[in-house]
């Protein structure tokens, strides 16, 4: 293997990382609003990277920022938050988790630096639900602690899952690392994605409404239920059968996902 292989492309356009200073005052004159990828490292089983959260973070947040500039609408993406609470994942080698506490620090101070440069709205966008709390949290404290700020957290996971039955060939429960994230990935990152690698892994399906269902709050119902450890419900770190991803079905989630996160902000941030 040769240090010239490429690991993986990235597509345009860039987050604050590769910006410089001076196409961010640019860019400040055309817009004030950020889109925070909050991603993770974290297990996924052998088929996806520890990444896998940040780079669908970022993507979501870039095909967006597209469709939004597209629109009319210019935004500017952050860096992305390559670290969540991932506490359940802990089992797995590889995997990092941040305190609460920490992670909101995180969250809050990034957002505070970018506000003293002029960025005055916010979307935090995930990549793991299970940072969702404390995104809430850092979302409610850089409005608390500022005159002008707005902060709200974007959840696509409650309409991506309303359509997963229409998305997804599986017929079975689909959860984390299985057959649409697989597919999201594959479809941005192929030369990091194995799906070959995964054995089916279905959980039975009292089991599965605990981890995401109707029921749970962060698929759209009312019930929170706090995760112990998914090694205790999967040897392979991921439920679901990421052998059945396919690109195609990468795309119809990303167009899920993006129309969704696009028309709130148009309608929250831009009036239009
Ligand atoms: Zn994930």
């Amino acid at each position: 293997m040769s240090d010239t292989e490429i690991l993986y492309i990235q597509k345009r356009p860039p987050t604050l990382t590769e910006m410089t200073g001076a196409e961010v005052a640019a860019a400040l004159k055309q817009t004030d609003v950020l889109l925070l990828p909050v991603g993770a490292t974290e297990n996924h089983g052998a088929p996806l990277p520890l990444g896998t959260d940040s780079m669908e973070a970022r993507e979501i947040c870039r095909r967006a920022a597209l469709q939004l500039e597209q629109a009319g609408c210019p935004v500017v993406i952050g860096p992305v938050i390559p670290f969540g609470t991932s506490s359940f994942h802990m089992g797995f080698p590889g995997t990092v988790t941040l305190r609460s506490q920490t992670l909101i620090s995180l969250i809050k101070e990034v957002c505070l630096s970018l506000y003293a440069s002029g960025f005055r709205k916010y979307a935090l966008i995930h990549g793991h639900d299970g940072s969702l709390p404390s995104m809430m949290v850092a979302a409610q404290e850089i409005v608390d602690e500022t005159p002008d700020a707005q902060a709200l957290v974007l959840n696509w996971l409650t309409p991506l899952s309303k359509v997963y039955h229409t998305i997804q060939t599986s017929k079975k429960g689909e959860g984390h690392g299985g057959e649409g994230e697989t597919s999201r990935l594959l479809a941005t990152h192929p030369e990091l994605v194995h799906p070959e690698l995964g054995v089916p892994h279905h959980l039975p399906p009292e089991v599965m409404a605990k981890i995401q269902g109707p029921e749970h709050i962060k698929t759209g119902g009312g019930v929170f239920y706090a995760t112990r450890s998914y090694r205790a419900h999967t040897p392979y770190g991921y439920i679901g059968d990421p052998a059945l991803a396919s690109v195609a079905t990468g795309e119809k989630g990303y167009a899920v996902i993006v129309d969704w996160i696009t028309s709130v902000l148009r309608r929250d941030y831009f009036g239009r």
